[in-house]
């Protein structure tokens, strides 16, 4: 089926795609005889052809500038071109880790005032831009809490309490500590359960890791009482701020009680997220962890700006400072939005969810009826029930020219369909994307089969997902 987009098939002996000019110097002597292949099995092509081989395959790419891209917790939003112009200029993209100090004021100033504008974000007092991805934001910020209560002489608190809905990074992040991981369960309102939260809140607990909102899309209203358990009992609330696009300029997490967050700066300012990097994921805490923050921060004193590391760092995390590119994106996009442009973004990407599943609820099984933030989480359980699974809707999208929702996540919800259309979609766009799931509803019930063997126009179908990205076969051979 993928047959016609390969070269070998479009390759003709003697054709060729460019032509050298006459050699104006002695030849070289070539490569020792050992060195040298007998056969090597190139495509011969001319180069017009090869363009549009080039040009076929980058079509079959689906992304944010080809379409809708409603990934929840992903935060598939358009980001401003513009942003990338600006990291790329020389004096930014140029500079080497390792120049004097003083060649690089100007990098240095755009780093110490990120740092005060997420902190400020954040309500938090000290930032360190070094974790260059949330896992590792996390990885950073439940390291810095060990260090914390291990300082204090409180040896005994080898657990962290992980909600049943959270991201997989967060249960991963403290197994790669060394600590033990406790399940808290979700109450029927997708709530934490507070009851099971007072039952383990004790001293073997060394922190509470809450998404928020979280990963169902909901604002917790008991985040008070929660904070207050925790921190009665001597734990510390660490908060995973990967999706920050619904309380910028709204919400505080210091303000709610949290003692650490990390954001994912690749889903929220202004670079895109996915495709493998690179990302950012800076910490942001509270006056009790900050002399634990990780190496560098940028630092002013009278002679201008410097790195420095705080007094109990639990060290680097990698290679030089951080992801600078990345930072520059979101310092250009904070400094164009302004604090006005930030709250607008957080309305509109509530609003657009909430437009969705007022307008999908009669059609998709909604397990929590009531306000989402950024995302709504919707049930495929009716339509499992006529034998069409969660994956079959998802693949009938791509019919309809939509990438899926993020299915299957989170776990606690039957069949999920987790739909976040972010900010930047205008309302004639999420208009379409309710028209084609309406439809595909009216399918799962009239013609189910269409859904099973969805999709029916791409170039490929159904994929061996797991191997396509553990075992990719990237080359390709003359037969
Ligand atoms: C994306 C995400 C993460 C992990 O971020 P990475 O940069 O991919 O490591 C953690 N938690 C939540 C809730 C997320 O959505």
């Amino acid at each position: 089926m993928f047959r016609h987009y390969l070269l070998p098939d479009i390759s003709q002996p003697g054709k060729v795609g460019c032509t050298l000019p006459p050699l104006d110097v002695p030849p070289a002597e070539p490569p020792p005889k050992e060195l040298l292949r007998e056969e090597l099995a190139l495509p011969e092509v001319s180069e017009v052809e090869l363009v549009r081989y080039f040009t076929a395959l980058s079509r079959l790419n689906y992304g944010v500038d080809t379409g809708f891209y409603p990934l929840g917790s992903c935060t598939m939003k358009y980001n401003p071109k513009w942003h990338e112009d600006i990291a790329r200029l020389p004096g930014f993209a140029w500079i080497h880790p390792y120049q004097p100090i003083d060649s690089v004021q100007g990098a240095l100033k755009l780093m110490f005032q990120l740092q005060d504008y997420l902190a400020e974000i954040t309500g938090m007092s000290a930032t360190s831009l070094a974790p260059m991805a949330g896992a590792q934001g996390e990885l950073a910020g439940i390291k810095m809490i060990k260090a914390y209560h291990r300082e204090r002489g409180d040896k005994g608190r080898r657990k962290i309490l992980v909600p049943d809905s959270a991201h997989g990074t967060n249960p991963a992040t403290a197994a790669m500590c060394g600590l033990e991981v406790a399940t808290v369960p979700s109450d029927d309102k997708g709530n934490l359960d507070l009851k099971a939260l007072a039952a383990m809140m004790n001293d073997e607990v060394a922190a509470l890791t809450l998404t928020m909102p979280t990963t169902l899309g909901l604002f917790d209203p008991h985040i008070a009482q929660i904070s207050q358990l925790v921190h009665e009992r001597g734990g510390l609330l660490y908060g995973d701020g990967a999706n920050l696009n619904s309380l910028l300029g709204k919400v505080k997490f210091g303000d709610l009680g949290f003692d650490c967050v990390q954001l994912n700066l690749h889903k929220t300012f202004s670079t895109p997220h996915g495709g493998g990097g690179p990302g950012s994921g800076p910490l942001c805490v509270k006056s009790n962890l900050a002399d634990f923050l990780p190496s560098p921060l940028v630092v002013k004193n009278d002679k201008g700006y410097t790195f420095t590391s705080p007094a109990k760092s639990i060290g680097s995390l990698g290679a030089a400072y951080g992801n600078f590119g990345v930072m520059v994106k979101a310092y250009a996009y904070l400094r164009s939005l302004g604090a006005e442009g930030l709250k607008a973004i957080s309305e509109n990407a509530v609003i657009n969810a909430n437009y969705l599943k007022e307008k999908l609820k009669a059609y998709y099984h909604l397990p929590y009826d009531r306000t989402c933030m950024h995302e709504v989480v919707f049930s495929g359980k009716r339509q499992k029930a006529k034998g069409v699974r969660t994956w079959d809707i998802a693949k009938r999208l791509l019919d309809y020219g939509f990438h899926p929702p993020t299915i299957y996540f989170p776990l606690v919800v039957e069949e999920a369909l987790m739909i976040e259309p972010t900010e930047t979609e205008s309302k004639e766009t999420l208009d379409a994307f309710i028209s084609a799931m309406r439809e595909i509803a009216r399918e799962a019930e009239e013609n189910p089969e269409i859904l099973r063997t969805a999709p029916h126009n791409t170039p490929v179908a159904r994929l061996d997902e797991a191997a396509a990205a553990r075992k990719p076969d990237l080359r390709w051979e003359l037969s």
